[in-house]
This record gives C-alpha cells, structure tokens and sequence, in this order.
C-alpha cells in the first residue's frame, strides 16, 4: 500500500465525510493504493457515526475509537503503530489541511528520501492570537533541537513508514515529532509550504495555555533525550558544581577562623554562624548531596528499563 493516512478527530462530525472524500479524489487522481484511519478520540458529537458512514460508502476508510479523550498524541500513535502503508500521512479532521499537497509530500519521501517532510504554514488563517505566540514558540524549538523547521505543530506531515514504527509519542507529544523522530536517528526532516484554509466547522481545541504546557514538555522531551539512558551525568554534573561551591564556601569560613586566631589576630566581626557564607556553604553541601542521590536514584531506573528497546538496527549484512 502507498499511503496511509492519519486523521485524529475530536468532535469533527461536519468535516469526517467530505474529508474522506476529498482525499479518496486526489488519491484516484494519481493512482495510488491508501488506506485512511480515522481515530475518534473522545468525540462528544456524531463524529463516530460519520466515521462509519464514511466507511460504509468506502471500506478503505477505517475508523479506531477511544473510550474517552486521550489527546491527538494518543490517537497519532494508535494510527501509527495499525498504519500499513509505505507512506504516512497525518493531517487534522478539521478540513484546514489540503489533501491536494499529498502527492507532492509522498513524492518527496520516496523520491527525495526524506525520513519526514512537515508541512509549513506559511500563510495562516488563524487568529493573531495564536500566530505570534506560535512564531516564538517555533523559534525556540527550533534553536533549541537544532532543527530547521518553520512550523513544527503543523498537522500536516508526512513520514516514512519506519519513522512512525519506530517512535512513540503520548502526552502532548504531538508537536515535537520531528524532535522524536532526530533523536531516533531519522534525521532527513525537511519542510514544504502547504495551504492552510480556514476552519469550516466547529471550534479550534487549543487555546493559548498551550504554550506553557509545550514548553514544559520541550524541557522533558531535552532532558529525557540526552540523559535518560545515563542520568547521572544531569544529576552528577549539578551535584559537582553545588558541591564544589559549597566547599569552597567552607574552606573560607575556616580560613577566616584560622587567620583570626593565628596569623592576623584581629577577631573576627560577627560568629561564623551569624554569616551568609555559613548559610550558603551549607546549603550548597546539602543540595550537592540531594542531587546526587536523585542521580543514583535515576540510574536505578535506567538500569531497570535498560533491557527495553532504545536503539534500532535498520540494516544486516
Ligand atoms: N484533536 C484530537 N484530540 C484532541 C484535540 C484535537 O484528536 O484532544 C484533533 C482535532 O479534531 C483536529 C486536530 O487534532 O483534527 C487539530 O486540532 P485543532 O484543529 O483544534 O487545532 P488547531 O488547528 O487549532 O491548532
Ligand atoms: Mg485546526
């Protein structure tokens, strides 16, 4: 199979069909053999009943229903992890992706060989609201990831298949699959500008409370990227310098005693416990320790989780 593509959908019911439809024209247009996954996750409306109304009038549309809402990460995932094509497409249920960029994308992954090709939505039909907190948000992920992309939460993205395979995402995951997907070696990310229409139907489900919540998991997605197999070089390094600062501390209160009592003997001003220093060194000792520990700590779990699969061996002679 060419294509499969990937449509998490929340409360979408005016959109579900005319997508399917949509996409089933262009996919007839250039001869390809696709499969489209609806994932209803936690729908309220009738989006369920349009998936299977769209499956009924084409068996290629299919259709995975969560129980409850999970989140776009969850229902990408399950698409994923049931997606038999060569290609994969994801884009939202909500119409403002163009199916009419597919061919373009797929070319671009077999052809190009690109891991992962992001769409790009140069010219955005969203409130301001969300387009320049968005331009920030980008900028510094793509600082931060060392990744070239203009628009890393754009729905529309197409992967080769043992990208999607290979990877997992949950949470809020969702915006940083091109960050996943690096550290997972499929490094040929690249970016085409693709349409970006207004929304036809219903209401966006994301606000502005987005961004704090991205950027906490941009530290953890950083965090767990480097360190998450070897901890203790986080927790060490910090232990270390903590440590240091508060012996050097130390050393100083201890000079100031001797020279006090021994060389100079000009007494000193206040008690060693009425000093900040006393209070830094102290803390900074006790820090040290704590982040050692929680060194420890973690690289028990590492150890623990260490016969899971981490690492992917993509060719054998
Ligand atoms: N979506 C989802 N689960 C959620 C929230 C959103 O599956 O909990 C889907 C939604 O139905 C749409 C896509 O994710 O197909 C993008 O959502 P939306 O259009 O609200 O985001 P925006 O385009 O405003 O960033
Ligand atoms: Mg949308």
């Amino acid at each position: 199979m060419d294509i499969s593509f990937i449509i998490p959908a929340k409360d979408e019911e005016e959109s579900i069909v005319e997508l399917s439809q949509w996409i089933s024209r262009v996919m007839l247009a250039h001869n390809f053999s696709y499969e489209i996954i609806f994932v209803d996750d936690g729908s309220s409306d009738g989006t369920w009943q349009q998936i299977k109304k769209a499956n009924g009038a084409n068996s290629l549309v299919k259709g995975l229903k969560f129980n409850r809402n999970f989140g776009k990460a969850a229902a990408l995932n399950v698409g994923f992890k049931s997606a038999q094509g060569d290609v994969v497409i994801t884009m939202d249920a909500d119409l403002q992706d163009s199916p009419d960029e597919v061919p373009e994308l797929y070319r671009m992954i077999r052809e190009q060989k690109f891991d992962l090709v992001s769409g790009w939505k140069k010219k955005r039909h969203d409130p301001i609201s969300k387009r320049w907190p968005s331009k920030f948000f980008n900028g510094v992920v793509s600082r931060m990831s060392g990744i070239k992309l203009h628009d890393f939460n754009c729905g529309l993205k197409a992967y080769n298949a043992s990208v999607v395979k290979n990877i997992s995402i949950y949470g809020d995951m969702h915006r940083y699959i091109p960050v996943i997907a690096k550290w997972a070696g499929f490094t040929k990310i690249t970016e085409k500008v693709v349409e970006h229409r207004e929304r036809k139907f219903g209401h966006s489900k994301y606000g502005w409370t987005r961004l704090v919540s991205g950027f906490l998991d941009l530290l953890t997605l950083m965090v767990i990227g480097k360190f998450s197999r070897k901890p203790m070089h986080l927790f060490g390094t910090m232990g270390i310098i903590s440590f240091l600062a508060g012996f050097i501390f130390t050393i100083k209160i201890l000079w100031d005693k001797v020279d006090a009592a021994w060389i100079t003997k000009v007494p000193l001003k206040r008690d060693v416990t009425e000093q900040p220093i006393f209070y830094l060194a102290l803390v900074a000792v006790v820090i040290g320790v704590q982040l050692f520990l929680a060194g420890f700590l973690a690289e028990l779990l590492a150890r623990q989780t260490a016969s899971k699969k981490d690492y992917l061996v993509i060719e054998k002679v």
